[in-house]
């Protein structure tokens, strides 16, 4: 076996593009093999025949692997057997749970049966043989579509790779390997922070890495920094006992539905911006966090087109600004009934589901606090279960807000450890592509991972290091992954892997 290298990635004998693309193309078989494999966060099945599939292959490349228990759909965890002691040790987090399917919304028969697709002059896609991508020059325009091609078992098969690409070469990595892959991730990972709490000296490391979520529009390298965190609320704004007759009791019973979009519109103004006292005060933007959020090269009236809206919310200067603050969106909304469902009543109710978006300085129990002072300033009375007789005799206008299960928010200064080797990393593996020097830099992505899960109990530095084209579908119908993406996927994990990471 070669000795790690000693420093520095410029040093690193150059794995050329014909053995990425050669690597890449040997791992494809097992790539569309893991994603027929029907994988249903909810489906416990699924999950299992997952964790054996992944456990065999991460076995194969010489990792040792355990299933971590987590209620009938176990974590993965993998751990590279010629890690050794001296050097700095890497934990890696990707997931292989999927969103669930729609099938008769995608453009394929079976969501599970992954097809290969090339765009025509005309902008539509059409089928091409999978066998294409068995030769190492394939064409990068190309794209592999079905559940989980980006999110995330893409990035788990290029993971594969690299250690295959490695092995080839006798190459060792200069950093100790280890590997968690989730099993909930698109239902928050409600279990992740047990089975770290279990498992804390496996897990133990000198930083995270998280590969998940696509790069930026602009194709360019991607660093993320944090993310912000996740509390689902139910508002519950209560009217008479029972539904009553509009004919008889319109103008006299009030309506809780009514009541509700009143209320509702005391939350926010005519431009979006969050009007419940303090939500914003916690939000505070250095000089640095406003260079690195204008360097990001948004194309805003692209996407504003994209999402067909004429003009967007005021609660940040820009799409990268309004993600940096805590966020307060209704979900959905639902009183009695529209359509064939719709009474001639005044409905005994009216509900308000929300996501509030958190962040480090603004969690979740601050927002929902001033979220209840905010209703209760309203008139309102909150009541913890249904209403009582000597409720409803006393109070005019009665409500019930409740928090669900909230995931939490994770930053990390740009300046880590963790950042500055990821970055120069990114930088040594793209330095020859056109205009693509410095990666882009996201102080927090809007979505939510659990990074805080992790990183808590650990004390773990941690950076997310997308892989995969921006355009992806993920959790919706048509996700695909752009094959190009797939090499530099290769290439940027074959960076990490190769570069010492710093004492
Ligand atoms: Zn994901």
């Amino acid at each position: 076996m070669l000795a790690a290298p000693a420093a520095g990635a410029e040093k690193l004998p150059a794995l050329d593009e014909a053995s990425v693309r050669t690597a890449a193309a040997a791992s494809f078989p097992e790539l569309l093999e893991l994603l027929a494999l029907p994988n249903d966060s909810i489906v416990p099945a699924d999950i299992q025949r997952n964790a054996a599939w992944l456990e065999a292959a991460f076995g194969k490349r010489g990792f040792r692997t355990r299933l971590l228990e987590n209620k009938g759909k176990p974590l993965v965890f993998a751990e590279r057997s010629g890690n050794r002691p001296g050097r700095k040790t890497v934990l890696f987090y990707l997931h292989f749970d999927g969103q669930p399917v729609i099938p008769s919304q995608w453009s394929q028969k079976d969501p599970w049966r992954p097809v290969l697709k090339r765009r025509g002059a005309d902008g539509k896609w059409s089928e091409v043989e999978t066998t294409q991508l068995l030769q190492a020059d394939f064409d990068p325009e190309l794209r592999l579509f079905g559940r989980s091609t980006s999110d995330d078992k893409g990035p788990i098969v290029m993971f594969l790779a690299a250690f295959d690409l490695l092995a080839s070469r006798k190459l060792e990595p200069a950093i100790n390997v280890k590997v968690i892959l989730d099993s909930e991730e698109e239902v928050n990972s409600p279990g992740i922070a047990a089975v770290v709490a279990a498992n804390a000296g496996l897990l133990q490391a000198d930083a995270l890495v998280i590969h998940d979520g696509p790069s930026h529009s602009s194709g360019r390298p991607t660093l993320v920094f944090g993310n912000r965190g996740l509390v689902p609320v139910t508002l519950t704004v209560f009217g008479p006992r029972s539904p009553l007759h509009s004919g008889h009791y319109g103008n006299y019973v009030p309506n809780p539905a009514q009541r509700l979009a009143a209320l509702l519109a005391t939350m926010k103004d005519e431009e979006g911006r969050v009007t419940v006292a303090g939500y914003y005060d916690r939000t505070k933007l250095t000089a640095e966090d406003r260079t690195v959020l204008a360097e990001v090269p948004d194309d805003e009236a692209a996407l504003r087109k994209r999402v067909g809206i004429a003009a967007s919310e005021k609660v940040g200067a820009t799409y990268q600004e309004s993600l940096q603050y805590p966020s307060l969106n209704v979900r959905g909304l639902a009183s009695a009934g529209v359509g064939e469902k719709a009474a001639n009543i005044v409905p005994h109710q009216a509900v308000a589901e929300f996501d509030l978006r958190t962040t480090p300085e603004a969690d979740a129990a601050h927002l929902v606090g001033l979220l209840k002072r905010h209703v209760e300033a309203q008139g309102y009375h909150l009541v913890d279960g249904e209403p009582t007789d000597e409720d409803r005799a006393r109070y005019p206008k009665l409500a019930r807000l409740r928090p669900g299960l909230a995931a939490s928010a994770a930053r990390q200064p740009y300046d880590s450890a963790v950042g500055r080797w990821a970055s120069s990393v990114l930088e040594n593996a793209f330095a020859a592509s056109v205009g693509g020097t410095k990666p882009v830099r996201i102080r927090m992505m809007g979505g939510t991972v659990p990074t805080y899960e992790i990183v808590t109990p650990l004390h773990l530095p941690f950076v997310i290091v997308p892989l995969v084209n921006a355009d992806n579908n993920q959790h919706t119908f048509d996700e695909n992954l752009r094959m190009g993406n797939y090499l530099s996927g290769m290439r940027t994990i074959l960076g990490l892997l190769r570069t010492p990471y710093p004492e």
